[in-house]
This record gives C-alpha cells, sequence and structure tokens, in this order.
C-alpha cells in the first residue's frame, strides 16, 4: 500500500501531518460522528489521573457537537521501556495498539502517555506533547512531570496544571486548531509559531509547545482552556 508522505517541518508539537481519514471536523460536528470516544493508552507508570480524564472530557464537551456523547476509554498499560521516539516510531507504536476503530456514527482519538523522551528535544527544551495531523496523540509524561523539578521546590510542586494544560493543548491540535485544520474566524495565530495562539491566556499558546518556553513564560499557572477565538474557530468548523 502506497503511503502518502507530505514532509512539513514544524517546529515543537505540531506536526502538521493529516493522514486521511479523520480530520478535525469529525470530532467537531455531529453530521457524521455523534460520538466521540476518546481511547487512552499509558506506558507502565504513567497512568493518567482519573482527575485528568474528566477535566479533559469536560473541556470536549464544552466544544464539539456529539448528542451521544463523550467517552473516554483506558485501554492498555503499555509495557515497552522509556526510549529516544521519533515521530515515525510513534506514529507506528500508536498504530499497534490502537485498539478502537472509527465506524458507524462514533469516532475515536487516540492518546498514549509514553515513557521516554522525543528525538526533537533540544538540550533543556523538552517535548512535552505532539500530535500528528488530527491523532495520534502523544503525551511525554516524564517530560511533564519534570516540570514540577525544574520549575519549583521539590515536594511542594502538582504536576496537574501541567497535564490540563499539554494534553487539551494536544487534543487543540487534533480539533484543528490555529489554523491547522479548520479556519480562523479571527486573525489569532502568532506570526512567529505555526498553528498557535499568540494569546498567553488561551491553552494554544505556543509556550506550551516545550518545557524551556512553558516554564519561562508561563510558570506554575498554565492556560487550562480554550479562549474566544479559539471556540469561535471551533463553532464555525461544526463545533457547539
Ligand atoms: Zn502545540
Amino acid at each position: 500500500m502506497a503511503a502518502l508522505v507530505i514532509a512539513v517541518a514544524l517546529p515543537g508539537c505540531l506536526n502538521g501531518v493529516f493522514s486521511g481519514g479523520v480530520g478535525p471536523r469529525d470530532y467537531l460536528s455531529s453530521s457524521t460522528y455523534r460520538k466521540l470516544v476518546v481511547e487512552i493508552d499509558y506506558a507502565t507508570g504513567h497512568k493518567p489521573a482519573d482527575e485528568l480524564l474528566n477535566f479533559l472530557k469536560g473541556r470536549l464537551q464544552g466544544v464539539v457537537d456529539k448528542p451521544d456523547g463523550v467517552e473516554f476509554q483506558v485501554g492498555e498499560s503499555l509495557t515497552d521501556a522509556g526510549r529516544t521516539w521519533s515521530d515515525g516510531d510513534l506514529q507506528s507504536y500508536a498504530a499497534d495498539h490502537a485498539s478502537l476503530k472509527t465506524e458507524g456514527t462514533t469516532v475515536v482519538m487516540h492518546v498514549l502517555f509514553v515513557a521516554g523522551h522525543s528525538a526533537k528535544d533540544d538540550g533543556d527544551s523538552k517535548v512535552l506533547g505532539i500530535t500528528f495531523g488530527a491523532g495520534p496523540i502523544a503525551i511525554f509524561s516524564e517530560q511533564v512531570d519534570g516540570l514540577c523539578n525544574s520549575a519549583l521546590i521539590p515536594g511542594t510542586c502538582s504536576t496537574t496544571p501541567f497535564y490540563h494544560s499539554v494534553v487539551l493543548h494536544e487534543m487543540g491540535h487534533a480539533l484543528g486548531l490555529v489554523a491547522h485544520g479548520i479556519p480562523m474566524v479571527q486573525p489569532h495565530e502568532d506570526s512567529g509559531h505555526s498553528g498557535h495562539s499568540s494569546n498567553s491566556k488561551s491553552v494554544m499558546y505556543w509556550a506550551v509547545d516545550s518545557s524551556s518556553a512553558f516554564l519561562q513564560l508561563l510558570g506554575n499557572n498554565p492556560p487550562s482552556d480554550f479562549d474566544g477565538d479559539d471556540r469561535a474557530d471551533m463553532h464555525a468548523a461544526g463545533g457547539k
């Protein structure tokens, strides 16, 4: 089978390869799919907290038009040891571990919490998460956990706000933000950071991409929601 490979070099966490099949509008609108299921797989020791999944579900329910609901299914515990992940490794690993399929009136978004780190890490700048087209999404849990150690007094830091920000940000990429999959109603893409918002109060703000910018610009109070511009874009593309 021939694979269509579109080489788009983008910095940070957004890999603009839409590989056909499911796209942002399938997640946002009810016209083809009336239900959204998020499949979660995780490396041993990196199971996402129920609190995180409930938070994400609430956020998604606020922006996607799914009359039959939004459901999270926690699947496999992945026993693979941490490694240095190339983008290709991540995509084939995700494909190997995808248990649910988009079919009928249900669309599936696939999120993996992996051990190890991205081959794109650059010195102190660690990739926190990456989204390939409309998915899969990979979260580098050890790097998100590491935000605590780097910035704050050890033992007093909660990783909760970091996970809220990073995972919702990656889901925003899968939903086509910013101007990468769905059009903008009003311009709000950061001129220096393709696919990201210029508003530091939006979870799509570019600094959520990697650990150094995150710590420098957002500290321990990162954005955890979409802003009005993000919402307008998603609404215009069939979302709530
Ligand atoms: Zn991003």
